[in-house]
């Protein structure tokens, strides 16, 4: 354990606490968050003069994809990707490679370096939980955790035709605990399992093949199966027709669905003291909204639809969104909807990389790059800010790139910067295509968020909405000691300077995780130990039994066996299973 540590004299950001800019200490004990240290603890504790400086809770990644076989898939795929980015080996440090996918143990320094201290992989298919494990363990000082994705999943799909909702929600509950991963993953329901017959769904009516199942029919099972358990977090959901010219219609049918379901957290952990109440009140966490914003009918008059969706949540309490914002240049595209990465294939005839996981899922990679003279590109960029400057409460946002998809995360300074600078934006209108202003409302926002709203888009609302609060995202007593301290001073912060906020950002002055100094100006100078987070969910004995013997029917259809299939607890680091409908 770290000992103790005093951050003194910074100028506090905990959105969580309603402490917004206050000059004020904080005070680490064994990893954990205290309201003071005693005299004689002060003696020996480590202390940070952030006097002039920011201080935040350590960054949260609520979507990011770090870890897995696609993930791996995009390692292998792109040679050139490594050649860019080399890490040396230092005393401390492995050596690591790759830009928008790094090495396993790059990726969790760089992430650190920039005051990163929890990041959640955004799709783990079942059948590959192992791998993903693996890679999570292997990354170095991030508390990780994984959503497990469930919307093509071939037994899901039956009880859900046939209205067994007992067995479906059991079903549910033993996948999280076979599989030690958090949450629900739904990913363009209905359409990934049309994909293995080259097809796809292009309505949220449309019934798939065999199954006979509709978009509608998983989105509304699985955020109802979702408060029946009272998951930790919202069904996190990746629309239908991603990516293409129109999709905003599609993704705002999508929103409608899980309105009016009765959201119900139930989990037994300690919480940490916040002021703001931390029960869940999302029924749907959507993800890169940007992707699924498109109007228009084709790439020649298409044009961004984020305000149509905007307003629909401006005016509503059940949605929370990720942004999934396109910060320019390379990118590496990765994810389990099939038949979206193979549109772009079509488009581009880059590399491409397809796979069809068993009776789950499937999922798609290909090398990306993001140009500013292109005119759709530029829209894009437009378009991942408007997510989060057009959708007024900040707390309905979280600020991500869907890394890497978007972009890598070691874009997030960038982004950070242009929300915060309309003069950032601006000197990048002067350098992209016009569709980025034509097309898009971006131009005309003057709205420049403050580095409290920040805290939330990075922070608190990515810790509260996917139900890690209760350690992650605040500073209250008994929260993690995780911190980011940026050399940004409040009291002289000027938007116009935007170069100075990106160096800022790009490398924390400090950066602390679990009570430990990780990393200073960006270097990492200690490694201490990490966690993983599940969900262990509870139901009836007699319903898991039931159910346990259809899934032990079907699963012939599998190529391994039934024994091989759960992933053990020795493949997570520091396992940290969170209790889920315990008193079942
Ligand atoms: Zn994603």
């Amino acid at each position: 354990m770290a000992g103790t540590i005093a951050i003194k004299n910074g100028y506090v950001f905990d959105p969580l606490n309603e402490i917004n800019g206050e000059k004020m200490d904080i005070f680490i004990r064994d990893g954990k968050v205290v309201k003071e240290l005693s005299a004689s603890e002060m003696k020996t504790s480590r202390v940070i003069d952030a006097s002039g400086m920011t201080v935040m809770p350590g960054g949260v990644d609520s979507h990011s994809h770090v870890a897995g076989a696609k993930v791996n898939a995009g390692r292998s795929m792109r040679p050139e990707d490594h050649y860019k980015a080399n890490l040396k080996k230092t005393a401390l440090t492995h050596s690591g490679s790759g830009y928008t996918v790094p090495s396993v143990y790059k990726q969790g320094y760089d992430y650190a370096a920039m005051g990163y201290t929890t990041v959640f992989e955004a799709a783990v298919p079942p059948l590959e939980a192992r791998h993903t494990h693996e890679e999570m363990r292997a990354t170095p000082l991030l508390d990780m955790g994984g959503y497990l994705v469930l919307g093509n999943n071939f037994f899901l799909m039956r009880y859900l035709r046939d209205g067994d909702m007992e067995k479906a929600a059991a079903y549910v509950a033993w996948m999280m605990k076979t599989h030690k991963t958090y949450g629900i993953k739904c990913v363009n329901p209905a359409g990934v399992e049309n994909w293995a017959w080259g097809k796809n769904v292009s309505t949220l009516d449309e019934t798939n093949i065999h199954f006979e199942i509709t978009p509608r029919e998983v989105i509304k099972g699985l955020t109802e199966i979702n408060e029946t358990l009272g998951m930790p977090m919202p069904v996190h959901l990746h629309a239908n027709n991603l990516g293409h010219p129109g999709c905003y219609a599609i993704t705002k049918d999508s929103l409608k669905i899980p309105d009016g379901v009765k959201t119900k957290q139930n989990m037994a952990v300690e919480w940490a003291e916040t002021k703001m109440d931390l029960s869940r009140d999302r029924s749907v966490y959507l993800t890169h909204l940007m992707f699924n914003s498109f109007a228009g009918t084709t790439w020649g008059d298409c044009e961004s639809g984020v305000k149509d969706i905007a307003d629909y949540i401006n005016n509503k309490d059940h949605v929370v969104i990720d942004s999934g914002c396109t910060p320019f240049g390379e990118a590496t595209v990765m994810t389990g909807d099939g038949p979206a990465i193979h549109d772009l294939y079509t488009l581009t005839g880059n590399k491409w990389s397809n796979t069809d996981v068993e009776m789950e899922c499937g999922s798609g990679v290909l090398p990306f790059t993001y140009l500013k003279s292109n005119p759709v590109h530029s829209l894009q960029w437009a378009m991942g800010l408007e997510c989060l400057l057009l959708i007024k409460d900040p707390w309905k946002t979280i600020m991500t790139t869907d890394s890497p998809n978007g972009g890598p995360f070691t874009k997030y300074p960038e982004v950070m910067t242009w929300i915060m600078s309309e003069a950032f934006r601006k000197q990048t209108f002067s350098e992209c295509h016009k569709w980025a202003n034509d097309r898009s409302e971006l131009g005309g926002i003057n709205r420049e968020l403050s580095l409290y709203d920040l805290a939330i888009l990075t922070r608190a609302n990515p810790a509260k909405t996917i139900g890690m609060a209760h350690r992650k995202g605040s500073l209250g007593v008994g929260a993690d000691g995780d911190v980011t301290v940026y050399n940004i001073n409040p009291q002289q912060l000027d938007a116009n300077n935007y170069e100075a906020l990106l160096r800022a950002f790009r490398k924390a002055e400090y950066t602390v995780k679990g009570g430990e100094i990780v990393a200073v100006k960006g270097e990492i100078v200690s490694l201490p130990e990490k966690r993983t987070y599940y969900s262990e969910v509870h139901v009836e004995n007699e319903r898991e039994k039931e159910m346990l013997v259809d899934v032990k029917e079907w699963f012939r259809y599998y190529t391994l066996g039934f024994a091989n299939y759960p992933t053990p607890e020795k493949y997570l680091a520091n396992p940290t299973p969170i209790q889920v409908n315990s008193e079942r």
